[in-house]
C-alpha cells in the first residue's frame, strides 16, 4: 500500500503517518526528515530554504526521495509525508511510482498556527511534544521519554509558520485539484485517536 498524506502543518501528519506505519509495517517517509538529515556540502544550502521556511528546489528533493524510495523497505509499500508538495511534484512521484491512496488532514490556519507555534521535539529520541495544546512535557524543556533536552525548529518560530502556511495554502490548490476525487478529506480537528481510526477505515 502507497500511501500519500497530505495537510498543511500541524495537521498531525508525521504523528499519524509513525501510527500507520507501527500498524502496517510500512516505512514512514517523511521529506522533512530526509531533508533535515542531509550532512555535508549539501547541508548549508538545504538549511538556507528550511530555516526561512521556503520549499527547497525540486531537482533535490526528488534526488533524494527517489533514493529513499528505492531502498528494499519501501518497495511494497510506504506512507510518505511532505511529498508532495505541489502539482509538479505529484506529476514527479507518479513517474516514479503508482500511489493507491491521497489522503489530507485538514485543520484551519489558525489551528495551525496555534499548534506548530508550541511544537517541541526532542534532540535526542524525536518525540513531539506541545506547550499549548498535547501532550505538555511534564518538566518544562525536558523529554518525558528520555530525558533529554526539547526544543523548538527554527521553522516553527512565527515568521517562518506564517510564511510556511503561504506557501502551503497557495500550492495545495493545485496538488488538490490534481488528484481530484482520489484524496480522502479526514477533520483533523477531533481528538487524535479520533483521525486515527478514520484514517485506518479508510485504509483497511
Ligand atoms: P516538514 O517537516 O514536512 O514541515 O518540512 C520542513 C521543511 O523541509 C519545509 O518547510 C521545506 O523547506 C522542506 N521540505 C520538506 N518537504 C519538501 C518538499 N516536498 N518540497 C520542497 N521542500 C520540502
Amino acid at each position: 500500500m502507497k500511501i500519500v498524506l497530505l495537510g498543511k502543518q500541524g495537521c498531525g501528519k508525521g504523528t499519524q503517518a509513525k501510527e500507520l506505519a507501527k500498524e502496517s509495517g510500512f516505512p514512514h517517509i517523511s521529506t522533512g526528515d530526509l531533508l533535515r538529515n542531509v550532512s555535508g556540502p549539501l547541508k548549508k544550502e538545504v538549511d538556507s530554504y528550511m530555516l526561512n521556511g521556503k520549499l527547497v528546489p525540486d531537482e533535490l528533493i526528488i534526488k533524494l526521495l527517489k533514493e529513499r524510495l528505492a531502498q528494499k523497505d519501501a518497495k511494497q509499500g510506504f506512507i510518505l509525508d511532505g511529498f508532495p508538495r505541489t502539482a509538479e511534484q505529484a506529476k514527479e512521484l507518479d513517474k516514479i511510482t503508482k500511489i493507491d491512496k491521497v489522503i489530507e488532514i485538514f485543520i484551519s490556519d489558525k489551528e495551525a498556527m496555534n499548534r506548530l507555534s508550541g511544537r517541541f521535539n526532542c534532540k535526542k529520541c524525536g518525540a513531539i511534544f506541545n506547550v499549548n495544546t498535547s501532550p505538555r512535557p511534564k518538566e518544562s524543556g525536558i523529554c518525558d521519554f528520555c530525558g533529554s533536552e526539547i526544543y523548538q525548529r527554527a521553522d516553527d518560530k512565527e515568521e517562518a509558520i506564517k510564511q510556511r502556511l503561504k506557501i502551503y495554502n497557495e500550492e495545495s490548490k493545485q496538488l488538490l485539484h490534481y488528484y481530484g476525487k482520489k484524496v480522502i478529506t479526514i477533520e483533523g480537528e477531533q481528538d487524535i485517536n479520533q483521525v486515527k481510526e478514520d484514517l485506518l477505515k479508510q485504509l483497511f
